[in-house]
């Protein structure tokens, strides 16, 4: 019997986790985390291999520490930025309200947020329907001004939609005409009325 030699490489999945840890068992939860091999970051965020994944829960659940576990892939790279205006040339509008935004004023935006995507399915799937495997990819980057990026954070829902649309001319264009019948109509109904009251 002929047979056929498959290799298979293993490839290391790195984890990260946000652990939150209380104050009081800060040094000693420190200490036994990093014994096992995990890397803590400046931002509380600690990068695990796959095999110390369950030695990393246990100690969390040991000590009653908060923690979530997302893929590196979900999180939040320190180039995010860099890459956007790479891919992206000016000029820019805010993705969210269309207010065309010099590049000193652009802040760039992951339209499914970063937060989203490490907790929620839902997220992850909105991400991978486009392809997208990593949460800092440049088609989840967008331009936005500083009101809107206060305003929408971590949401999602109208937000998405908009910032999803936004990138068409059409739909702001949709958009106005829509608000000018509103408006044209709110003000016709309102004549209307007062006519008729004066009638009376
Ligand atoms: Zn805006």
């Amino acid at each position: 019997m002929s047979g056929r030699k498959v290799c298979i490489k293993a490839v290391n999945i790195i984890w990260k986790a946000d652990i939150y840890i209380q104050k009081n068992s800060r040094w000693f939860s420190k200490h036994k985390l990093k014994k096992i091999g995990a890397t803590p970051h400046a931002n509380g965020c600690w990068t695990i291999e796959d095999e110390e994944k369950d030695a990393v829960t246990k100690i969390c659940e040991k000590y009653r520490l908060k923690y979530t576990w997302y893929k590196k892939e979900w999180a939040r790279s320190g180039n995010y930025r860099d890459v956007f205006f790479q891919f992206y040339d000016p000029p820019y509008r805010c993705r969210y309200c269309h207010r065309r935004l010099p590049e000193r004023k652009v802040e760039v935006d992951h339209l499914v947020p970063v937060a989203k995507v490490k907790k929620s399915a839902y997220a992850r799937f909105l991400l991978r329907i486009h392809g997208i495997r990593n949460v800092n990819d440049r088609r989840n980057l967008v331009a936005s001004c500083h009101k809107c990026n206060e305003k929408k954070r971590d949401k999602m829902g109208r937000w998405y939609i908009r910032g999803r649309l936004g990138k068409y001319r059409i739909y702001w264009l949709v958009r106005d005409i829509l608000l000018l019948a509103l408006l044209a109509g709110v003000c016709y109904f309102a004549c209307f009325f007062a006519q008729n009251t004066l009638c009376f």
